[in-house]
């Protein structure tokens, strides 16, 4: 019998109405705008205008997380960053998002957590992962960051079309759970971003040195092999590749 833990990750929060028409039109004119643009030009769009102080940056500090933190700091470096700490994040991830943030001048880097509810009540041991790895993401990911998101109109996010299947189609502007969901490296590859953080000097995420392509949290990462795909080690074994905060199910347009 299955031992699966169910959570809501939308308890205790408002229920999100479906896009309207108008919000339909709209937002198929922010991508047009969107898709004549690089990708500073779609980090402006989304931090001016209507979205003027409306809009936050959801980043993992992970491997790649430098280019997008470059892109909004040249723009607007008291972007709200919203990071969410699991618990279960490698020391190395936190020492570099102190390192960006001083870096970078980012003068508002949120960090989110469970709380000790929701610790106590859903994964008192902390084991939550090896048994129900969905139910684990959606307490220390989905919950902390829908509440988070909350006041926010837009949020901006460094998603880029070439990391998964799910993301493969993606447009460089959506509509995600009632609000615009930005992503001005829909269309970049590995080899662009490396250019990038090496024309401004970036540092690196230090385990990727160390042979992870991809960073999450250390129940869930692995070294990558020669010849694997870059996010394998990944919730590896496990038929995932998504942590819940991006699924474009459930409104996702
Ligand atoms: S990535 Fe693993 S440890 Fe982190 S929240 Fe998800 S299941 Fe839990």
């Amino acid at each position: 019998m299955s031992n699966v833990t169910v959570i809501d990750p939308r308890r205790g929060l408002r229920p999100k109405p479906a896009p309207d028409a108008e919000v339909l039109a709209h937002l198929k004119a922010l991508q047009e705008k969107a898709a004549g643009r690089d990708a500073q030009g779609v980090v402006e769009m989304a931090l001016s205008g209507e979205f003027a102080g409306k809009t936050a940056v959801v980043s993992s500090f992970g491997a790649e997380s430098a280019v997008l933190l470059k892109l909004v700091a040249e723009v607007d470096p008291n972007t709200p960053i919203l990071f969410l700490n699991t618990g279960k994040l490698f020391g190395e991830t936190l020492r570099y998002r102190d390192r960006l943030q001083d870096m970078l001048g980012l003068g508002d880097v949120r960090s989110l957590s469970p709380s000790l509810a929701d610790r106590n009540r859903h994964d008192p041991e902390g084991t939550l992962w090896s048994k129900d790895a969905d139910a684990c993401c959606d307490f220390r990911k989905t919950v902390p960051l829908a509440r988070a998101l909350e006041p926010f109109k837009a949020q901006i996010t460094g998603r880029k079309r070439f990391q998964t299947r799910e993301r493969s189609s993606m447009e460089p502007v959506e509509f995600f759970d009632g609000r615009y969901r930005f992503n001005p490296l829909w269309n970049w590859d590995l080899h662009q971003l490396e250019a990038f953080a090496e024309r401004h000097k970036l540092p690196k995420h230090p385990l990727v040195e160390d042979g992870y392509p991809s960073i999450g949290c250390i129940p869930c990462t692995r070294r990558v092999q020669a010849g694997e795909d870059y996010r394998a080690g990944r919730w590896s074994g496990l038929d995932k590749d998504e942590c819940g905060i991006h699924l474009t199910d459930g409104g996702g347009i």
